[in-house]
């Protein structure tokens, strides 16, 4: 019996490559190098963690996890949804000001290079239609309606995916953050169930053997050390989050009060089919876990879910925005490694040697 461990996507980004994005911008000649560079140590220092399965680290996602596919549009303005954090920062999303709607940058976009360079499997994370449709704005707009929108939207995030399964992605990570807040902002559940709605709606494109490769990450956020909705109980998410379509879940635990009760909720409501990569070290504690107490809390989750519908992962990725510095690259390796060791340990006792 083998547990599957995959990371969710984002290692800091070095000081140099920082320094280098503040002083030119984005995507200015002389960064260029400093990026290949970037995603040649970060996979070169993945693959050294033992992790049977890598990232790129996300280097090249500028700005952040969500919206890198949408920087520099031109019909947007930086004053959309706000994003706020526990400990009183907020990040925004852009709004949109008129049609249409299209990325200027896509998940395979990264999956070459990183393959170039990548010895074992490497998956993708995109993110969700449920996030970018926080970008259009509560008015109509009027000459371009919400329908038109999402029909486009759909139409990007499906040939994103496409595209990363077509350039043999391990798996594609749709990261859905935004779940758990949607509980936060509107707690009737309504927000929500529109989310899953429409990620439903995306799924729907694609075919059984296709969401197989395909996975969502659920968190509570992860920004300087900060989150924004672990105060939302997970017993408000996880039976509508399972309704998703796809095969795969990537679920923070490792930063849960009671993770035992979770796994509870967890138990009750997974489906057939359906496999549950549970975080077992927390991109936000500033603590190192050592291998044996992740092998302890992969032993617990076994208890509750059996081994064959059981994976590990980090709780989130380790600097979701890119100007995140709160995690240095050291620390987030040391943490990976333990997450790789610790699994071994657990699925050794699992197969009872
Ligand atoms: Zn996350």
């Amino acid at each position: 019996m083998i547990i599957p461990t995959e990371p969710i996507g984002s290692i800091p980004r070095s000081s140099k490559l920082l320094d280098a994005i503040k002083r030119y911008g984005n995507s200015h000649p002389s960064v260029e190098p400093l990026y290949e560079e970037a995603i040649r140590d970060t996979i070169e220092q993945f693959e050294a963690t033992g992790s049977p399965v890598i990232t790129d680290g996300e280097q090249r996602k500028y700005h952040n996890f969500a919206t890198y596919c949408v920087e520099g549009l031109p019909n947007t303005v930086p004053d959309g949804f706000k994003l706020p954090f526990a400990d009183g920062h907020a990040r925004r999303l852009p709004r949109l000001t008129g049609g249409s709607f299209r990325f200027l940058m896509y998940g395979y976009d990264f999956l070459d290079r990183a393959m170039k360079y990548a010895h074992v499997p490497v998956k993708q994370a995109v993110i969700s239609p449920s996030a970018l449709s926080l970008m259009y704005p509560a008015e109509n707009l009027p000459e371009y309606s919400r329908e038109e929108f999402i029909e486009d939207l759909l139409r990007e995030h499906e040939k994103e995916i496409r595209g990363c399964l077509a350039k043999g992605a391990h798996k594609v990570q749709i990261d859905f953050t935004e779940g758990r807040l949607a509980v936060k902002i509107d707690p009737s559940g309504v927000l929500l169930n529109s989310f899953i709605e429409l990620n439903n709606l995306a799924l729907s494109r694609f075919s059984e053997y296709e969401r197989s490769y395909i996975g969502v990450h659920t968190c509570p956020g992860s920004d300087r050390d900060s989150t924004h909705s672990a105060d939302v109980d997970y017993a408000e998410l996880l039976p509508s989050l399972f309704e998703l379509q796809v095969g795969h879940f990537y679920v923070a635990l490792a930063g849960e009060p009671d993770r035992a009760r979770v796994l509870k909720i967890i138990r009750r409501y997974l489906k057939p089919g359906q496999r549950i990569f549970i975080g077992v070290v927390s991109p936000i504690d500033p603590r190192v876990e050592n291998p044996e107490e992740i092998r302890d809390r992969i032993l617990e989750a076994a208890r509750y879910i059996p081994v064959e519908h059981l994976g590990t992962t980090d709780d989130c990725g380790f600097s979701p925005f890119c100007d995140d510095t709160s995690t240095s690259r050291e620390k987030a390796f040391a943490k990976i490694r333990s997450r790789v060791e610790g699994t071994l340990l657990a699925q050794k006792i699992i197969n009872g040697k």
